[in-house]
């Protein structure tokens, strides 16, 4: 039977302002399955992981040495995939209709004859106050607010803004780009009304862990944010709430606001490790970094005749095992079904995750996720069982040995390949100018894999290092670093206490260090 022709749709949807956690449920799922997916610089990179590896993305941002699209161009490719009968999720920083053109795109999808939807999402304007602790309303205090674009010159004649309205009209005033501007559009305030002792703010990245805010007033604002190097993306709020930021402040003041921390890998075990840093507050940088190639049927032709063999078990050791390996089932026009009877083991609670995102129950998720340990704590005996494992092309051997230790029958299904990314320059860079705080490492193997990529000798002195346990310090020092703390547990929550006694320390003593006052 011939299925009936799908029809394009375009979905335009608001990333939020960055935390990839303000991305909407119904905007997530847009992203996770479209076909299609065009995006700009601020719609935060973390959210791509979602993209299915088979989808073609589209970067239409300016960025140098990168092709930039016009808006037209942008326009035109929207319709164009969605004429060709493809889903396509249209991901724009913050909400698609505040300040994004939104309407401009939905008005050529309409002209066109393209199917369309909004799926709204977190705006800058409302997210970057509350990230610094100002809410836009408060009883008593402000009782209505306004977005305005900072864009537009105010010393023209030809001004849209109603100056002497706004200035005096509304409670909360909250501007949007063009930090360019603060100049003249607080004296444009001052002049129609309000008063110079107003308070006002501007939060640099907000929701990002690099957030930054200035507190000052309508006066001495505009100096304030040259003195201090304030620089786009950033939202200026002006208003009596910002007074409340003294007591809600909430983000920037967590145990690792400010650090920035270097997670080493060694396979594919460093996501949880950041994870739990970053809700901790911390800037996490990956190293060395990779990029991760998915497969498709032509690296893998013999992918149906595999999965046509029966299973008892599918472990599952990396959430991008998962996706890879999905995206090659796709291919081959297959969906969860094509597990047939297997159970389904999932390696740590991101992976688990994953694999319920793609339909299946996990029926198994090991608590040591060590590939030693790994088959030794099954919940039944592994003798003659069928094992099969999608993951990257090139893994040391141990897991599956351990599986063959104990008698099972391993298929190993590469689903991706891991390669050195254009990155890791940029990220020597920033190592050697001071740009990380402290490193951590989780295995002998991540000090190696370390080294193998920054010599240790160009460590600056103020690096910090944590380990998580004593073999891994005593790899480290006997390579020649210097290792601050080790961790008390052996394993990822103790590595993350250590990391923040660390923190503890040095600012404790940089609190009591004269010069810094
Ligand atoms: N549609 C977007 C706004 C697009 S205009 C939204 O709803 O948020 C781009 C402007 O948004 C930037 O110049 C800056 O003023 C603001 N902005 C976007 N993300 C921001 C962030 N993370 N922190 C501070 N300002 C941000």
């Amino acid at each position: 039977m011939r299925r009936p022709e799908r029809r394009g749709l375009v979905s335009l949807v608001g990333a939020g302002p960055g935390d990839p956690g303000l991305i909407t449920v119904k905007g997530l799922k847009r992203l996770a399955e479209a076909d299609v997916v065009v995006y700009d610089r601020l719609a935060s990179e973390a959210l791509l992981s979602h993209v299915r590896p088979d989808a073609e993305q589209v970067f239409v941002g300016k960025q140098p040495g990168r092709h930039a699209y016009t808006q037209d161009g942008i326009n035109n490719l929207l319709v164009d995939r969605a004429q060709q009968g493809k889903r396509v999720c249209r991901l724009k920083g913050g909400d698609p209709f505040v300040f994004g053109r939104g309407g401009e795109e939905a008005l050529t999808c309409r002209d066109a004859g393209v199917d369309f939807e909004v799926v709204p999402g977190v705006t800058s304007a409302i997210a970057g106050p509350a990230y610094a602790g100002i809410p836009v309303t408060h009883r008593l205090i402000a009782a209505s607010f306004a977005v305005i674009t900072g864009h537009e010159d105010p010393q023209r004649s030809s001004s849209s803004i109603r100056w002497d309205h706004l200035a005096k009209g509304v409670d909360t005033l909250v501007f949007l780009m063009g930090i360019e501007h603060l100049e003249e559009i607080t004296s444009k305030l001052m002049q129609n009304g309000r008063p110079a002792s107003t308070p006002a703010a501007l939060v640099e990245w907000g929701t990002y862990a690099r957030q930054r805010t200035l507190v000052s007033t309508l006066g001495e604002i505009a100096e304030r944010c040259k003195s201090e190097g304030f620089k786009p993306p950033c939202v200026t709020i002006v208003g009596e709430v910002v007074r409340l930021r003294d007591r809600l402040r909430w983000f920037d003041c967590r145990p690792l606001s400010g650090a920035t921390i270097l997670v080493t890998r060694a396979r594919d075990r460093a996501s949880e490790l950041a994870a739990m840093l970053q809700e901790e507050g911390a800037s996490v940088v990956q190293f060395p970094t990779i990029r991760i190639r998915a497969h498709t049927l032509a690296d893998v032709p013999d992918f149906a005749a595999l999965l046509t063999a029966k299973y008892d078990w599918t472990v599952f050791t990396s959430v991008n095992a998962v996706r890879c390996f999905f995206g090659l089932v796709r291919q081959i026009g297959g969906d969860a079904r094509s597990l047939g009877q297997s159970k389904i083991a999932a390696v740590g609670p991101t992976t688990a995750t994953a694999v319920e995102g793609a339909g299946l129950r996990v029926d198994f998720i090991p608590e040591e996720s060590t590939s030693g340990q790994l088959a030794a704590s099954f919940p039944e005996q592994l003798q003659g069982r069928r094992i099969l494992v999608p993951r990257a092309k090139v893994i040391p051997g141990d897991l599956l040995d351990s599986f063959e230790a104990q008698g099972a029958i391993v298929t190993p299904i590469p689903v991706y390949e891991t390669l050195p990314d254009e990155g890791a320059e940029a990220t020597r860079q920033q190592i050697r100018s001071g740009g990380i705080d402290v490193i951590t490492f989780t295995s002998s193997s991540t000090v190696r894999n370390f080294l193998a990529e920054f010599p240790a000798a160009e460590l600056p002195s103020g690096v910090q290092i944590a380990c998580i346990g004593p073999v891994t310090a005593q790899t480290a020092r006997d390579a020649g670093l210097r290792v601050d703390i080790v961790a008390e547990q052996h394993n990822i929550d103790g590595l993350v206490e250590a990391v923040r006694v660390l923190r503890q320390l040095s600012r404790g003593q940089q609190a009591s260090d004269p010069q810094e006052g």
